[in-house]
């Protein structure tokens, strides 16, 4: 028996020297698919409990923030809260994961096989906050840069979802021809809304002048505005995508797959 033991640890240990050594620092995958960046950044927002919690700490401080406005408040118009829905309010990491399986990178017509499912969850805090915002007598609008052949299904999401004002009215997307610049978007809201608060994972949810990013990627004009952060616009993280990825790519997403990875290593600060 004895021997039989020490054969069977013989062998174990024969096993283990033979086993290929792999340097991890080297990448043993030379073609890495176009979409193999998403991979960190969707288990972030997906698998970290700081995710989570700061989702929560983001909409904790919408909820007080909001209060202090209507207490504050002394004009006459109705009051509202403006919302961006994706990655603000639903969560489409489900659409990432996705592309990573089939090494794409965003295309509207996936987009819109997914959005068409109307299966994405609510966000953490969001619909807690939503739910806050119409007992303070704050109506919810949602405006988001979907397109508006997305529309029925959208509604369809927010409403499983249980998000309140899920209806034509509250919901505003992009007409098929025009940009994803939301002013005149806002602008129509503002005529018969006081909008208190904004809330959305791109700074362009808030205002159109943090598009214009130029070289230094819209830092200048975030200090400027600096004070507007928690205070009227409420910005939650969004690791996956966003305007800040554009910026570093010039805002030409038709790039090369492999200039893109360079770029994203190129922008990067060492010592
Ligand atoms: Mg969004």
């Amino acid at each position: 028996m004895r021997k039989l033991h020490l054969l069977l640890l013989f062998i174990s240990i024969l096993f283990i020297a033979c086993q290929p050594k792999v340097d991890p620092n080297k990448n043993p995958n030379k073609e890495l698919s176009q979409s193999e960046h998403l991979v960190m950044s969707a288990d972030w927002f997906q698998k970290s409990a700081e995710m989570r919690a700061s989702f929560y700490q983001a909409y904790n401080l919408a909820s007080y923030k909001l209060k202090e406005h209507v207490n504050n408040y002394k004009g006459e118009k109705p009051t509202a809260v403006v919302l961006d829905i994706d990655e603000t309010v639903l969560d489409n990491s489900p659409f990432e994961k996705h592309l990573i399986d089939k090494g794409e990178l965003y295309n509207s017509a996936g987009w819109k096989e997914w959005t068409d499912k109307g299966a994405a969850k609510k966000l953490p805090g969001a619909l807690e906050f939503t739910n806050y915002a119409k007992e303070l007598g704050v109506e919810v609008i949602y405006i988001s840069n979907r397109k508006v052949n997305e529309l029925e299904k959208t509604i369809e999401n927010l409403k499983a979802a249980g998000f309140p004002n899920a209806a034509k009215e509250f919901v505003i997307l992009r007409e098929m021809d025009k940009s994803g610049n939301k002013t005149e978007r806002r602008n129509n809201v503002n005529e018969k809304y006081e909008t208190l608060l904004y809330v959305g994972d791109n700074l362009t949810d808030y205002s159109q002048i943090f598009s214009d990013r130029g070289e230094d990627l819209g830092f200048k004009i975030v200090d400027e505005y600096k004070s507007d952060f928690g205070e009227k616009f409420i910005l939650l993280p969004n690791p996956m995508y966003g305007e800040w990825e554009g910026a570093i790519y010039g805002n030409d997403y038709s790039l090369a797959p492999e200039k893109k990875r360079a770029l994203r290593k190129q922008i990067l600060e060492g010592y």
